[in-house]
């Protein structure tokens, strides 16, 4: 092509990268997160404009934009689902003196140093501690990553090799996200031998199964579902004494009973009923960091630890610091959402619901039932109230800055306050003024 008629190739008008990089708020992105990464956005936008993506002059916004403001591309959520325990929203979130905490250990500290003696000290001990303080009748407890680890490291080091996890067969049940118990028990070369059946399983449907193979009889709890009707199970009480090691998967992690969760059960009164081993979640009803919690005598719990795979489940020091501050902190925001006076929540609902109709917006507080979620206490309902809003409102407000889960019912966007602290009722407000005029 030749000619000086012909119009100016849009390619040639691509910015050039020092150029970009020169500019004041593309160079405040390098200060913020490396020039490394700024550059490779820079040279994914040009690329963008020689293709006839974006125009020439967009090439500094669009690599901005690429770039996600320069944090990670985790956002805070404020939860006004009603689900106390949203396993895609994070679980517990942690209390104030946890995330301190979190913040105090991020960088170099004594996670595993005795500063007294400026020598090598017990890993994670403070958080130990802490745990075997708040379940006094527990000889010895670790801490893994999630309860998953927990009940695998349990059957790698008891009945790896094809020795046997006798179980009821009402108890093989899937976790979530399509993960089931059962294939997480065979993956570490244990056997199982399920007994009894989906709704019935009887003393003697252990004791029949018990033999020279038998490593240990696991109890699980159902954690997200109920069997009600003609049904039966075996208390860890009268499975305790059957002669071989009984290990309770308890799932939520209540340390002791909880009022309102009569069905729910902890980790002290399921030792005093006899089990030798417990495992539980930290990120469920103890209000914690994700860990799977281990509870027991001093020999089995020694063993785990001791067990090669224990180092490839060992926790981080952020989440020994946040587990520790949960233990030895105030009520952690599961706990004070859980004992919320449901009264509370109804004036919560009607101040915010006053708040946002006097600026326009159709909004109305109503009464709501709130649940503890996957994590625990399934069919258990909790009195709650929330802010009821035009159906768009939902959309719209999982994108507002703060964003905001709520819930469709009846064709309105509930907000429900009981899993929300009321520390948070102002940025909710101004969460739902923002996006009201797109609605
Ligand atoms: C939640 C749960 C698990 C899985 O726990 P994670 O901490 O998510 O690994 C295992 N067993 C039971 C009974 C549970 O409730």
């Amino acid at each position: 092509m030749t000619g000086t008629d012909v119009p100016a190739d849009p390619r040639r008008r691509v910015p050039r990268t020092d150029h970009v990089l020169a500019r004041p708020d593309v160079s405040a992105a390098v200060e913020r997160i490396g020039r490394d990464r700024v550059k490779r956005a820079v040279h994914g936008a040009q690329e963008r404009a020689r293709r006839g993506e974006i125009v020439p002059e967009d090439v500094p916004a669009a690599a901005l934009a690429a770039l996600s403001g320069g944090s990670a591309t985790i956002t805070p959520v404020l939860n006004a689902s009603g689900v106390l325990l949203h396993t895609n929203l994070g679980r517990a979130p942690l209390s104030t003196s946890a995330r301190d905490a979190v913040a105090r250990a991020s960088g170099t500290c004594d996670v595993e140093l005795d500063m007294a003696t400026g020598t090598r000290g017990r890993r994670g001990a403070a958080a130990v501690d802490a745990l075997l303080e708040a379940v006094p009748n527990a000889a010895a407890a670790h801490v893994v990553n999630n309860n998953a680890a927990a009940v695998a490291l349990v059957a790698t080091a008891l009945a790896s090799g094809g020795r046997e996890i006798v179980v009821s067969a009402g108890e093989l049940v899937e976790i979530g996200d399509g993960f089931r118990l059962p294939d997480l028990l065979q993956s570490t070369g244990a056997r199982l031998r399920p007994v009894g059946t989906t709704n019935r399983t009887h003393l003697r449907d252990y004791t029949d199964a018990i033999g020279p193979d038998t490593a240990f009889v696991l109890k699980v709890h159902p954690s997200n579902f109920v069997v009600s009707g003609f049904t039966s199970e075996v208390d860890v009480a009268d499975l305790a004494g059957i002669g071989v090691p009984v290990v309770a998967d308890i799932g939520s992690g209540l340390l002791a009973p909880h009022p309102l969760l009569p069905d729910e059960p902890d980790v002290a009164s399921t030792l005093a009923a006899g089990a030798d081993l417990v495992t539980a979640s930290g990120d469920k009803l103890l209000g914690g960091p994700q860990a799977g919690l281990l509870f027991g005598g001093a020999e089995l719990v020694t063993r785990l630890r001791r067990h090669p795979l224990a180092r490839a489940l060992r926790v981080d020091k952020l989440t020994l610091a946040a587990l520790e501050a949960t233990l030895v902190g105030p009520p952690t925001p599961v706990r004070a959402a859980l004992d919320t006076d449901p009264a509370e929540l109804v004036a919560r609902a009607e101040r915010l619901a006053a708040r946002l109709a006097d600026d326009g917006v159709d909004a109305r507080a109503v009464p709501t039932v709130a649940t503890v979620g996957g994590g625990g206490a399934p069919g258990v309902e909790l009195d709650s109230a929330a802010v009821s809003l035009p159906e768009p409102f939902a959309a719209a407000l999982r994108g507002a800055d703060p964003a905001v889960l709520g819930r469709l019912a009846g064709g309105r966007c509930l907000l429900d306050l009981r899993a929300l602290p009321p520390e948070a009722d102002d940025e909710l407000a101004a969460a739902v003024h923002a996006v009201a005029p797109e609605i």
